[in-house]
């Protein structure tokens, strides 16, 4: 039986720090034409007994975690007992445990009910991690996301009443040229209506495997100029109606770095953005590094 973990492996930027246990393999839905994470694994889920072992060939590795995060895509695909049965697993063998936390997609959230999230929630998982990407429903189905954004939505405010603290995801440019200011108006009213805890801007990179790629390659979807970025990151500011949701856009992927909270900060950050807008010395953060 396979100890260690199957790769490749990922975990949101604010997991840094955490002790990941691969709970199940790969994402159920695998169909986002932008994505290419799991592309080579097949979805499975692990049995309890495989999971115990995994945690025992970590824990040598890490004697006194303090944060754990649920690896890979789908943790809620697992049956709701399964579930309960490793959180308090998880919270017996790691006693100083401060969070838990893991991805969780739309459909997962909605096939759940409202008790079982609230159980799974008092078992000891805290924060979950929702891609949104979009709240286009022309993005989404483009995208292949599997979702519309009533669904979306629907599933953010799920999880928020059953009491997780909720980190949602949007994805700049994936709208392309053509739905570019639809992207950023409609994702900023799908945040506004979910009202995530937390928000973070990633920005479209089109890996050689994803789908994508290739419609790229084909000039079926054009990809943004780096100050297209920044206009749609300004529209999708303006759009946004928030309160104490701490956002964040300091994603390996993100031309120029962003923090505050919203709606408080938000013309300190559009201000900033229309500065290096403006600025002939514009050079993205992305490509400092080249
Ligand atoms: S974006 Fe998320 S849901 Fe879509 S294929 Fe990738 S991991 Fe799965």
């Amino acid at each position: 039986m396979r100890k260690d973990y199957s790769q490749p492996l990922y975990r949101p930027p604010s997991e840094a720090w955490s002790m990941i246990i691969q709970v199940t393999e790969g994402c159920s839905h695998n169909k986002c034409r932008f994505c290419y994470m799991y592309k080579g694994k097949q979805f499975r889920l692990k049995s309890i007994e495989e999971i115990k072992e995994h945690i025992e060939w970590l824990k040598p590795m890490y004697k006194n975690p303090r944060r754990i995060f649920l690896a890979d895509g789908n943790v809620l695909c697992l049956k709701t007992e399964k579930l309960l049965e490793l959180l308090n697993y998880i919270k017996k063998e790691f006693p100083n445990i401060e969070r838990i936390s893991s991805y969780s997609g739309p459909l997962d959230l909605l096939r759940k009910t409202d008790q079982e999230l609230k159980s799974i929630r008092e078992a000891g998982l805290e924060l979950l991690y929702m891609g949104v990407e979009s709240g286009s429903d022309k993005v989404l189905s483009m995208m292949n996301k599997g979702v519309n954004q009533q669904e979306m939505i629907e599933a953010g405010h799920k999880a928020i009443n059953a009491g997780f603290k909720f980190s949602c995801m949007i994805i700049s440019g994936l709208g392309g040229r053509e739905f570019m200011e639809e992207h950023a108006v409609e994702s900023a009213k799908v945040i506004s209506a979910i009202a995530p805890h937390y928000f973070s801007l990633l920005r479209l990179v089109a890996e050689e495997s994803s789908e994508l790629a290739e419609c790229i390659e084909e000039g079926k979807f054009k990809l943004l100029t780096p100050l297209q970025v920044l206009d749609e990151n300004i529209l999708m500011l303006e759009n946004l109606e928030l309160t104490d949701c701490i956002f964040r856009a300091n994603h390996v992927s993100n031309h120029v770095n962003l923090a505050g909270t919203l709606n408080q900060d938000r013309d300190l950050l559009i201000d900033k953005l229309k500065r290096v807008r403006k600025s002939p010395n514009f050079i993205p953060n992305t490509y400092t590094g080249l």
